[in-house]
């Protein structure tokens, strides 16, 4: 039998809509379906009726499965003919061992695909009124793990270098160790007041900002839990001035609709618009008379 092929797609950091028309496309074709823990139900909808859908994902240090047991799991799937999308938050090559799963499915003769996503690193600061390069205040971008060990007596980040050499630091899965991060990047001669974002659920209507300095920030985030990502640098000053998302009329609230479905989504979308989350939660049904059911018409 001939092999299949896997395409390694980015969901994009939250709201479906910020994925690209390739992944969506490759979503609507595909026979299985492998996700992760951060990509939005929304996406899953699309996959047309029969497609076998698998969640591998990983919350903080729970695994549903191994990362070689995934690997393996998209090289048996292909080598059953079929086309696999295999979808990742953000982008796939961005902190989402996309590089791993590309590397054991070229080792294993498996044709794939490589469709990128938007990282959440550039992704949640827009949404939050961030531009994460701006040319009055930084020149350089880095995007950094949050997640190593603090414990680790060498570490792979270079923090003498990274924290006066790069305008604008981003820090991915870094919500635990930002005590750590802060404590070194001061260490390193990054000035205290220097300002710090932390967005948590970036994109969604759930999103949530807190705006700090290296000084502060630790104490103002003690009770926000991931996923977050950390925005260090002076760009985060103008939110001030861009905060669009969270300025929507309908922001932070949560709506039901009660409506009949076929109604609703023109409705929910307006709310939408307006920053709103929808719960669609139908409680009517409209139908013409001559339509009633003969249990409609004994209520009725
Ligand atoms: N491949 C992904 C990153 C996966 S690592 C990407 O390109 O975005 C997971 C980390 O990404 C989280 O711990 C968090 O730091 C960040 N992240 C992902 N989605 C996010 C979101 N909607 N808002 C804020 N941070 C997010």
């Amino acid at each position: 039998m001939k092999t299949g092929i896997v395409y390694l797609i980015g969901a994009g950091p939250g709201d479906p809509s910020l994925i690209s028309v390739k992944g969506l496309e490759c979503i609507r074709k595909a026979d299985v379906l492998i996700y992760d823990y951060l990509v939005s139900a929304d996406l899953l909808r699309e996959a047309r009726e029969g497609t076998e859908v698998i969640y591998v994902g990983k919350k903080g240090s729970v695994h549903t499965l191994e990362q070689e047991e995934i690997n393996q799991l998209l090289v048996d799937k292909a080598r059953e003919g079929r086309t696999i999308v295999r979808l990742k938050g953000g982008d796939p090559f961005v902190f989402g061992r996309g590089g791993e799963e590309a590397l054991f499915l070229k080792q294993n003769d498996v044709p794939f695909e490589i469709v990128p996503g938007i990282t959440a690193a550039v992704a949640a600061p827009a949404y939050a009124g961030i531009p994460v390069t701006h040319r009055d205040y930084t020149a350089t971008l880095g995007l950094v793990t949050g997640h190593e060990d603090p414990t680790k007596e060498v570490s792979n980040i270079n923090w003498e270098k990274i924290s006066t050499g790069i305008g604008t630091l981003t820090f991915y899965m870094g919500i635990k160790n930002l005590p750590k991060i802060v404590e070194n990047l001061i260490k390193y001669g990054r000035p205290k007041d220097t300002p710090v974002a932390v967005i948590r659920w970036g994109t969604t209507p759930e999103q949530q900002t807190v705006v700090g300095t290296l000084k502060d920030i630790v104490e103002k985030t003690k009770d926000l839990m991931p996923p977050a990502i950390t925005i260090v640098g002076e760009v985060v000053k103008l939110r001030e001035q861009l905060n669009w998302f969270e300025s929507k009329p309908l922001f932070g609230k949560i709506i039901a609709i009660t409506r009949s479905r076929d109604q609703a989504s023109e409705f929910a979308e307006q709310l939408q618009e307006r920053g709103a989350k929808v719960i669609e939660f139908p409680t009517i049904k409209t139908v013409p008379p001559d339509y009633l059911e003969p249990m409609d018409k004994a209520i009725n």
